[in-house]
């Protein structure tokens, strides 16, 4: 059987040990390739500090040593907002129609996928696995995407193997309390990242000062 291919979509700005330990937990937990999408503009938020071309420097020092996690800068090639559809459309017709697919989401993210563009259809495309989050607790769904699920949903995680895509599969991941928000601000305030991202990101200071300068 083919491994699955997932994606972890985001601003990234910056990436931090959270976004990486729990992609590389449900890499393992699905036996799949891991790729991060740095969104070029993001729809569902403000503007990011550092830019694309910025944002994906960090993430490629951040990968290094491991070839698990991937950087896909599709995202960052596209004109105009980076819909996760228009993503997850070109990955099924480059992957085919039967190698399961999935769109990893934080907790926080998948509360607001009713938001998103075309969002119902996402589905005919991926499994989606929702990654724990610490401080963003699923006590209720939103009606419309309660009704989407409840028929989708699986605590089986071979469920996303044995199909391409339909399934939503909750991921418990290691609770690191750590957010992008969190970080520019220890680094607009003059502090140091250490353990919240990696080192190979810190030993290049070059690669945070846009973060440095920003307020
Ligand atoms: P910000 O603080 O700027 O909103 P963020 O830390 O939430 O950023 P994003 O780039 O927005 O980072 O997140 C990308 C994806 O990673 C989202 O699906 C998000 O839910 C998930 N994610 C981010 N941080 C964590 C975390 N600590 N635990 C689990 N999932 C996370």
């Amino acid at each position: 059987m083919t491994k699955p291919l997932a994606i972890l979509g985001g601003t990234f700005d910056p990436v931090h040990n959270a976004h990486l330990r729990v992609a590389w937990e449900a890499a393992e937990r699905l036996d799949a390739e891991v790729r991060l999408v740095p969104a070029n503009v993001p729809p569902h938020r403000d503007q990011p500090v550092a830019n694309a071309h910025e944002r994906a420097a960090i993430l490629r020092a951040a990968l290094q040593g491991q070839d698990r996690l991937v950087l896909d800068e599709r995202e960052l090639r596209r004109e105009g907002p980076s819909w996760t559809i228009d993503t997850l459309f070109e990955l099924r017709d480059e992957i085919g129609a039967e190698r399961p697919l999935v769109l990893l989401v934080g907790a926080d993210a998948f509360l607001g996928l009713p938001s998103w563009h075309r969002w119902g259809e996402l589905f005919d495309y991926a499994h989606v696995g929702v990654l724990t989050r610490p401080g963003h607790e699923i006590a209720t769904l939103p009606t419309e995407l309660r009704i989407k699920v409840a028929s989708r949903r699986t605590a089986d995680a071979n469920a996303l193997l044995a199909s391409p895509c339909g399934r939503v599969l909750p991921m418990p991941v290691t609770p690191l309390e750590i957010s992008a928000t969190e970080v520019r601000a220890l680094l607009a305030a003059g502090g140091e990242p250490r353990y919240l991202m990696p080192d190979a990101v810190l030993a290049d200071p070059r690669l945070l000062a846009p973060y440095r300068t920003a307020i």
